[in-house]
């Protein structure tokens, strides 16, 4: 008796923590960013397109002192959410706009937003993939004459004064094999870049569209150091990523999941089984983590969507 009145106070305790951490908002107060200053932010953006494609991945970064990077701008038919997300928030320079992996769902919307937004710097690793959106975007680096600066293993670089971000994943040198890009799906996924950004106790990893394989590489080379607070789902919560040692090795307090079709939940159970708040845009709506850099984080998601099981 006495010790199922400890259970249920320890989980009334338990809900109202994560009731006091995340809270539900409007897509206007997602995008303000009245608060913005002196905290690590990180909006996940919900993006739908009409034309059945993955719409992709994009994340808009603000540095404690204001600096600005997106990380990858959907497929070309979400382009306009992410630039109205951008606007919404009073966007008019994005000092680094990064490219995960030249994946039309990640790079699609590059030339929309540089033709919206001034551009400081393009961030990309050292693949070539001969595509017509790999081209579309490259051709505007080119005609806009932008600073291209290309990552790898190992790079270290300051987002603003106090963020340092570190690249662990992709090598500068790329192994391609006969045929490529014929049947490179993986391939390509799996050369994401990995950034890790660090704001004093603060910790969050971006990895862009890893598969499980190349996950495992990254436990072998870093171990313990993937440890991070917050986990941008690698592959939008797709079965081919989030393997276990990977997710033990990272352990993320909050996993976001950019995604607007999800084949099963299968990887939102696991992080949920491992005790991660999981976020998955399609039902969560536009997701907005921050913190002042001390490990704690506060949450704002446009829906209280969670699933039970
Ligand atoms: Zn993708």
């Amino acid at each position: 008796m006495k010790k199922s009145l400890v259970s249920t106070l320890c989980l009334f305790f338990l809900i109202c923590l994560v009731a006091a951490s995340c809270a539900q908002g409007s897509y206007a107060q997602v995008y303000d960013t009245n608060d913005d200053a002196g905290k690590l932010t990180a909006r996940f953006i919900n993006m739908i397109t009409d034309t059945g494609d993955k719409s992709g991945d994009a994340t808009i970064l603000t540095s404690p002192d204001g600096k600005v990077m997106l990380i990858d701008a959907g497929d070309p038919a979400a382009a306009g959410q992410v630039v109205a997300a951008l606007q919404e928030m009073g966007i008019t320079h994005i000092d680094f706009l990064v490219a995960s992996h030249p994946h039309v769902d990640h790079i699609g919307g590059f030339p929309a937003v540089m033709q919206a937004f001034e551009i400081g710097q393009v961030m990309t690793s050292y693949i070539v993939y001969p595509t017509v959106y790999y081209d579309a975007y490259m051709a505007e680096i080119t005609a806009q004459d932008l600073e291209h600066v290309y990552l790898s293993r190992g790079d270290v670089f300051a987002f603003g004064d106090d963020v340092t971000v570190e690249v662990l994943w992709p090598e500068s040198e790329i192994a391609y094999y006969d045929g490529y890009p014929q049947s490179s799906t993986q391939f390509v996924n799996n050369l994401s870049l990995a950034m890790k950004f660090t704001y004093g106790e603060s910790k969050m990893l971006f990895s862009g569209d890893l598969y499980s394989s190349a996950e495992r590489e990254l436990v072998a080379l870093y171990g313990d150091l993937l440890d991070c607070d917050v986990l941008k789902a690698n592959h939008h919560g797709d079965s081919t990523s989030s393997c276990k040692p990977f997710r033990e090795a990272v352990s993320p307090q909050i996993t976001v999941m950019i995604s607007d079709i999800l084949s099963d939940l299968n990887t939102y159970k696991k992080f949920v089984k491992d005790g991660s708040t999981v976020y998955i845009t399609h039902y969560n709506g536009n997701v907005k983590v921050s913190t002042i850099g001390d490990g704690t984080y506060q949450v704002l998601a446009e829906q209280a969507w969670e699933f039970g099981f």
